[in-house]
């Protein structure tokens, strides 16, 4: 497939998540034109990567479909200098979009070996290499070296809200986690972390991811 026909299938597509209303802000939706999911994808499924649905990346995981991602970020509210922690890299897009909303570097956590490769290799392509940090290991235990977080996005869904995590965050700052059953059924939360230290949720509704495998997630 040649670059400019991937190119225009994905403006398609991010021009209808922006007439679903999924895409709400011209900052996300400048973010997905930039950073292409083609780029973040396997080769042989390069010809599907436009398509709404989740695509399998190594290591028997996922890329989220571009309608949940949108929706994690619209939620997320990104600002330019946030400090922002991505747990689950898989591909490294999500990381590579947020990187793109904050214009500074993104701090993003993966368990699986392969995929810290892939994810690597993908936002070298991309453009994002200096500025996406990949940190193999257990997110569910956060990242304490750049603690604390204005921003904190998990992209598989854990059994409860991990402690380490809500430690982590700036007052006023939030988490956005799927949270629910290990086989693909969870609710979308979004954690806010109050200025007395106390959190309120927010719960916006179904989703389906992979589970979060780590000490303050689901066990191996
Ligand atoms: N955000 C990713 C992207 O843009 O491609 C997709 C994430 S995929 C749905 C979920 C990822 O979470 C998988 O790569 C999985 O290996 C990872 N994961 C699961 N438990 C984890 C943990 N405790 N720490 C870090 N990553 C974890």
């Amino acid at each position: 497939m040649l670059m400019e026909d991937a190119d225009v299938l994905w403006y398609h597509t991010v021009e209808k998540l922006k007439r679903e209303g999924i895409i709400r802000s011209e900052k996300v939706r400048q973010a997905f034109l930039k950073v292409p999911r083609y780029l973040f994808v396997l080769p042989e499924h390069k010809k599907w990567a436009h398509v709404d649905e989740p695509l399998p990346i190594p290591g028997g995981q996922t890329i989220s479909a571009p309608h949940m991602v949108a929706i994690m970020l619209e939620l997320a509210e990104l600002e330019e200098g946030m400090n922002v922690l991505d747990i689950g890299t898989g591909s490294g897009w999500n990381a590579a979009l947020a990187a793109e909303l904050v214009k500074t570097d993104v701090y993003t956590v993966e368990r699986i070996p392969e995929l810290v490769e892939f994810a690597r290799k993908n936002l070298e392509k991309a453009g994002y290499a200096d500025r996406v940090h990949v940190i193999i290991g257990d997110g569910t235990k956060g990242f304490p070296p750049k603690a604390p977080y204005d921003r904190i996005l998990v992209a598989a869904g854990a059994p409860n809200v991990p402690e380490p995590l809500v430690e982590q965050l700036k007052p006023g700052g939030k988490l956005i986690i799927p949270v629910g059953s290990y086989h693909l059924w969870q609710e979308l939360y979004e954690v806010i972390k109050l200025k007395d230290g106390s959190v309120k949720v927010k719960r916006h509704g179904g989703v389906a991811f992979v589970p979060l495998i780590g000490e303050h997630g689901w066990k191996e």
